[in-house]
This record gives structure tokens, sequence and C-alpha cells, in this order.
């Protein structure tokens, strides 16, 4: 199958307010030239010397999203033109994130990345860590960094079960969050889960982002 017909396979599947990601880790810039001409303009990527090279070779109204683990040093490569970073696992990496910005005099969005899953490699913060970073208020000094929601990875793992209840978990993390913290933000709307295997199980759960590279480049 062509990456046309995979798209217009996978967005039948998307209810409205559901954003679809295009993963395209990767995948060499003709791939990713080819979805565009399919009319998709948000990519997904995992390294930024990656994402710098990509986003110089193509059109620039491709909305660029880092998915993938963050290195504080590697933040500057991105911060000119990143349009949503996933991966927001610390508060270290906030206070760089938010100083990159404000060097290029951007205000860039950024989601929790919440860990979910019963893995212990998946990264992520602790229910209870991002809580209590979020109580302490230290957020609400990072002037160049927008807050829009969460990211959640369920296990890798054919319990459907399991997996569904992990993302149940992201977006009762969510909403809390939301309530305690974000309340009166509009633009606190994000929750970011599901990739090619699991995908319509986080949507049943309440994802408004999915992320999909296999499904559409297989
Ligand atoms: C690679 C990746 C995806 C896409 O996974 P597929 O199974 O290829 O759809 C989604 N999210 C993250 C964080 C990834 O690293």
């Amino acid at each position: 199958m062509s990456i046309s017909q995979n798209l217009d396979a996978i967005r039948q599947t998307l209810p409205k307010g559901v954003e679809l990601i295009v993963v395209s880790k990767y995948q060499p810039v003709e791939k990713l030239q080819e979805a565009y001409d399919c009319g998709e303009r948000v990519f997904g990527e995992s390294r930024p010397q990656e994402l710098v090279k990509k986003y110089e070779s193509l059109p620039k109204d491709i909305k660029w999203n880092m998915i993938g683990a963050l290195q504080t040093n590697k933040v500057k490569y991105i911060a000119p033109f990143i349009g949503l970073i996933h991966s927001g696992t610390s508060s270290k990496l906030f206070e760089v994130i938010d100083k990159e910005a404000k060097k290029c005099d951007r205000v860039v969005d950024v989601l929790f990345e919440i860990h979910v899953a019963q893995e212990e490699s998946k990264h992520g913060w602790e229910k209870s860590e991002l809580l209590e970073y979020l109580a302490n208020g230290g957020h609400q000094t990072l002037n160049n960094i927008r807050f829009r929601g969460v990211m959640a990875m369920a296990s890798f793992t054919y319990d459907t079960s399991l997996v569904k209840r992990e993302f149940k978990h992201a977006k009762e993390l969510f909403d809390e969050i939301k309530q305690n913290f974000f309340a009166d933000k509009n633009y606190f709307d994000t929750i970011s889960m599901g990739m090619s295997g699991d995908y319509k199980l986080a949507i049943e759960k309440g994802a408004t982002m999915v992320r999909i590279g296999t499904s559409i480049f297989r």
C-alpha cells in the first residue's frame, strides 16, 4: 500500500478533534514530502539533529513535533522552530527550553510526559512528582513555555485491558492537573497518546492527538 492509501485508511478512523502526528523518524525526506503532498503538515521526530536537517530541507509550513527523549544540550538546535515538544520530562529541561525559547523570542508549546506504563524503561513524570512540581508553582515563572497538556505511552503488550487501563490513568491525570492548575487556560487541551498498534484504544480513552509512524510508512 502507498503512503497515500495508508493515510486515507487512518484518517477514516480518526474522530473529529483527534489530531494526527505523522511520525517520520528514520524516514528519508522523500517520504515526508510524499505525506506532505497528501496534505499532512504535522510531523513528529525523535532526534534533534535529524529534526533540524528535515526542517531545513522541507517546506516551512510544516509544524514539527519533538516526540523523543530530549537532552538539555540539544534544546538550542530546535528552539528556533519547534512547534510542540511532547517529551517534557523534567523541571531542568523546562528551564532550558524556557531560556532557549526566550533567546529566539518565542513561546514554545510543551507537554508533560507522564509515566503510566508498567515497564520500568519508559520515562516521564510519576504522578506524585508532577503534582508536587506543579503545587510548588515553578512552572508559572516559565514565560516562554506554554504547557498544553500531557503525553503518555502505554506498555508494549498484547494485553489490551492493561493498555486501556494505562491510557485511562493518563486521561485521569490530565483531568486532575487541568482542574487544579490550568482550569482557566483554554489552551491546556492536549492528550497525546496512541501509536500504530494502540491508537484506537487511546482514542477510546480520550486521546486528542495520536502519533503514528509504522502504519503510514510501512
Ligand atoms: C516511534 C514513536 C511513535 C510511532 O510509533 P509507531 O508504532 O511507528 O506508530 C510514537 N510515539 C513515540 C514517542 C515514538 O517514539
